[in-house]
């Protein structure tokens, strides 16, 4: 059993999905799911425990020994582990460079997707935003859709994303991270990156957020379908 109202956003890094995702859930009244935030909160939790990311048995261990809460809150996901706020913890680069380890084990995913469909059934409409949501987690979701954007134009978001919390890093530096993360993310063995049979692809390299959220608006109607 699912929650029957579902949009999923997949794609890759840098695509918009999150922005996407949170305006689109403000304006259809529905729940914004960050499953990214998961695979992090997880990754977090690992490496504050001294926990080994690369050894399988350790790392499944920690959804035994931890709290994992996620709360929605406006349209921010809100992330407690072990009752601490961790939702600017899990944005570090530390983090983000050690994400892969938690995304990669076909175990440590099960729980996650678990936790993912936990989430969507407590509330009526959910956005949700990640890389397998369409193919794996929502595979009966009314409504899917792939977002992507060429690299050089998702490190450029990257860098502004970036500025805003006054830190500076190469464009350069950021395609080459952004390269990697896609690269592990789309040929891992359990739900790779990739869009499902079903989902419209949309290339929004040179189209805005507000315009993106246009279009997925048409596709969908008044919003209010689905059963
Ligand atoms: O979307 P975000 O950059 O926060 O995701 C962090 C990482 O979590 C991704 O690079 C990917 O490896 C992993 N992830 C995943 N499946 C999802 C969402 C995120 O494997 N549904």
């Amino acid at each position: 059993m699912q929650t029957s109202w579902v949009i999923t956003i997949d794609g890759p890094a840098g695509a918009g999905k999150s922005t996407i995702a949170r305006m689109l859930a403000e304006r259809l009244g529905a729940v914004f799911l960050d499953t990214g935030a998961m695979y992090r909160a997880l990754t977090a939790a690992a490496m504050d425990k001294g926990v080994d990311l690369e050894d399988v048995e350790s790392l499944l261990k920690v959804f035994e020994t931890t709290s994992f809460q996620f709360e929605h809150d406006g349209q921010v996901l809100r992330v407690l582990v072990d009752g601490q706020d961790y939702t600017q913890r899990i944005r570090s680069p530390e983090v983000t460079e050690k994400v892969r380890y938690a995304a990669r084990p076909p175990a440590v995913r099960s729980r996650l997707v678990q936790m993912q469909q936990d989430f969507a059934r407590r509330f009526p409409k959910v956005v949700t935003e990640g890389r397998d949501q369409g193919t794996v987690v929502f595979p009966q979701a009314k409504w899917k859709f792939f977002l992507d954007a060429d690299v050089l134009e998702r490190a450029r978001r990257r860098q502004k994303d970036l500025a805003q919390s006054g830190r500076y890093v190469s464009l350069e530096e950021l395609k080459e991270q952004i390269e990697n993360r896609d690269a592990s993310d789309r040929t891992r063995s359990v739900g790779p990156l990739t869009a499902a049979a079903d989902a419209v692809v949309l290339d929004t390299t040179s189209l805005t957020a507000q315009e993106v959220v246009e279009k997925i608006l048409q596709i969908v109607g008044s919003g209010d379908g689905g059963s």
